[in-house]
């Protein structure tokens, strides 16, 4: 039971001049700078109430894109859950103000029919994930990932129709290749229903974006959400001296970040990148955000966060100078160093 005392929420009169919007591609959606991702720290083994208080940040300081997908957690489906209960609590009278993604494509439940690209998959998955968070429709569905073994015509042709169904308002598609996301587009495209949007990982430790899917999502009018740009907190203050305690690497239960990924010479990098911003006047993490958010094809850059102080001080890294070119090249040569 959530103690009386916080209600009702008020959301800051001033929300809209904390981060700038840009345009998603070719569309007429607009996306905050920085948008906050829900796959780590809302579970449903983690704090309701520390969620509440990171969600109320986000939107007080005008990040109105929240991320989901069907399986954030732990437990599967938990986060969607923590969502819904929040909207209902905090969010909902400000509804038309915001833009919720989820995903379906990653394991969700057993048999054949809970992982991968089929329309029974997405079609069954957006139920419920609409069902879970008690939301009428999401503004945005993504295929998760591509499923080679499912026909793209047949993946795409589920996105239309969840569109058309009313379950969706737009579509996009994360972690495809180049070639793949100009073949899924231009089916989206013939069908009616553009790719609204791409999210690719990217991130000063991950610069795969810039080998050609950057360029294609210009070529297209698509726009880009990119995850993980704190490279799930390596780019920030914490690992200057190796894994702290209570950090994302020092979580037994973690899998996609280990202390093994903490390397001696990744520390290196990561203690000259942090020279690097305070020379810029500012924390490694505002540095890192600036950096993606440098090319204008970047519509927004993907944080997740587990206090609220930390989402409003990637919300700070917008008042960052340009880069000069001196200081790209520096970031160029301690990134190619060991
Ligand atoms: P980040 O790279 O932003 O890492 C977030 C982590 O960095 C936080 O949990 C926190 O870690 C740390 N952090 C954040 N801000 C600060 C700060 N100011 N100071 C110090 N530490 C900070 O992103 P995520 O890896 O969490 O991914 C973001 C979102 O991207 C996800 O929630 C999800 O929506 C999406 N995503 C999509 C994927 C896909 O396949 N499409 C895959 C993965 C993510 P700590 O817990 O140590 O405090």
């Amino acid at each position: 039971m959530v103690p009386e005392t916080h209600w009702p929420y008020t959301p800051s009169a001033t929300r809209y001049e904390g981060v700038a919007y840009r345009p998603c591609g070719k569309s007429g959606i607009r996306l905050p700078t920085i948008s906050l991702g829900l796959w780590q720290n809302f579970g449903g083994v983690d704090s309701l109430e520390n969620a509440r208080q990171m969600l109320r940040q986000a939107f007080d300081l005008g990040i109105n894109h929240f991320d989901l997908a069907n399986n954030y957690g732990p437990p599967y489906g938990s986060a969607e859950s923590t969502f819904g209960q929040l909207f209902q609590q905090d969010l909902k009278p400000f509804r038309d103000e915001l833009f919720i993604s989820s995903k379906a494509g990653y394991d969700m439940w057993p048999g054949p029919y809970g992982d991968g690209g089929s329309r029974k998959y997405l079609i069954a998955s957006i139920d419920q994930s609409l069902k879970r968070t008690g939301l009428e429709y999401f503004d945005l569905f993504y295929s998760h990932r591509f499923d080679p073994e499912t026909p793209l015509e047949e993946t795409m042709g589920a996105l239309d129709f969840i569109v058309r169904s009313g379950r969706a308002l737009y579509v996009g598609i994360s972690s495809y290749s180049p070639e793949q996301t100009r073949e899924a587009a231009s089916i989206l495209r013939d069908r009616g229903t553009p790719c609204l949007i791409h999210q690719p990982r990217y991130s000063l430790f991950d610069r795969r974006p810039e080998e050609g899917l950057l360029d294609t999502l210009e070529a297209e009018g698509i726009g880009s959400i990119v995850f993980s740009p704190l490279a799930q907190g390596l780019l920030t203050n914490k690992y200057l001296q190796g894994v702290p305690e209570g950090s994302r690497a020092a979580r037994p239960e973690q899998v996609h970040l280990r202390p093994k990924d903490v390397t001696e010479s990744r520390v290196r990098q990561i203690q000259r990148l942090n020279a690097l911003a305070e020379q810029r006047g500012q924390s490694l993490a505002q540095m890192a955000l600036a950096w993606v958010l440098r090319r204008p094809c970047v519509t927004s850059a993907l944080i997740g966060a587990s206090r609220p102080e930390q989402i409003a001080e990637c919300v700070r890294s917008l008042d960052s100078s340009p880069f000069t070119e001196s200081e790209l090249r520096s970031i160029d040569e301690i990134l190619s160093s060991e």
